[in-house]
């Protein structure tokens, strides 16, 4: 009898916590797993993928979401905590899948996931997480393993950054986000040069209706904010020509928890301003092309 009872509980437990999380505390990476694979298991527009490990052997995976029956939708590419103290950009990406579980029947999310293939990879760097350090093993910031176009050397130094490569190679991701927390920012192409990108247009169209949704004031070319060499973002408009930006979701890395509610519905409504200019670009223009890049800088 104790032993049915025990059975009931736990059956109730679970399909509590397979599809809901209260944005009132910071989840670690147990939950973080568990729900993944949980809310891939209840929803059948989700399913969840096994990327590889950590330097320290975790588990690194994502979650796909679309209701497409083509394998060669366009794809968006939500990635998070390549700096593992910035968890408010985590909760921010558990957020973005929360939302999109739940609320894929409303009509804008229902048209998004019908026309995209929406991956969301929401920590890029478990071993930093765990230890609440912005690096990876080895003092290696992850944001800046990537190749720029003026470098080639010394970059994917962790499988982390590798994982996040081969995710870029084999799909065909139009757009993307990368979620970190620091300032309130958004920001684009170029980071090692103050040369503008071809597509400055494009991407000021696009940074702009994010910002404007988050109430963020700063939106600009990533070099202008401060120069840096091997971001991902450089390296998925350079090599695929991604439309792929960073929002910077909070002002420092890890708010108070009371502030994790704001942070999350400002970042799903940050996510849907995102796809939806992504959209009118796209009605606009053809994917760039990488040629027209590499001859530009
Ligand atoms: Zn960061």
């Amino acid at each position: 009898m104790i032993r049915l009872l025990f059975l009931v509980t736990g059956i109730i437990v679970l399909s509590q916590s397979s599809h809901a999380i209260e944005f009132n505390k910071y989840h670690n990476l147990k939950f973080i797993q568990k729900y993944l694979t949980e809310v891939a298991e209840r929803y059948d527009h989700i399913s969840y993928k096994y990327l590889g490990r950590s330097v320290m052997g975790r588990e690194i995976g994502l979650l796909e979401m679309t209701k497409s029956k083509s394998r060669n939708a366009p794809v968006i590419y939500i990635n998070s905590t390549h700096h593992g103290n910035e968890q408010s950009a985590t909760e921010a990406a558990l957020g973005i899948i929360d939302y999109f579980a739940r609320f894929h029947d409303r009509p804008n999310i229902n048209r998004f996931l019908k026309r995209y293939r929406i991956l969301i990879h929401p920590v890029v760097n478990p071993d930093g997480f765990v230890k609440g350090s912005r690096f990876a093993v080895g003092g290696i910031d992850p944001n800046r393993d990537y190749p720029h176009p003026r470098n080639n050397e010394g970059t994917f130094r962790l499988p982390e950054t590798r994982l996040v490569s081969k995710v870029l190679a084999e799909n065909r991701v139009v757009g993307s986000l990368t979620l970190h927390s620091g300032i309130e920012a958004i920001l684009w192409p170029w980071c090692f040069s103050d040369k503008k990108s071809p597509h400055e247009w494009e991407f000021k169209t696009i940074g702009r209706a994010v910002a404007e949704t988050m109430g963020i004031k700063l939106f600009i070319q990533s070099y202008h904010d401060y120069q840096s060499e091997g971001e991902y973002i450089d390296y998925a408009y350079m090599k695929y020509g991604t439309y792929a930006l960073t929002v910077e979701v909070d002002g420092v890395p890890k708010a108070k928890a009371e502030k994790l509610p704001e942070i999350v519905r400002k970042s799903v409504a940050g996510t849907i301003a995102f796809i939806q200019s992504l959209d009118q670009i796209l009605l606009r223009n053809e994917v760039p092309k990488r040629k027209e890049i590499s001859t530009a800088h």
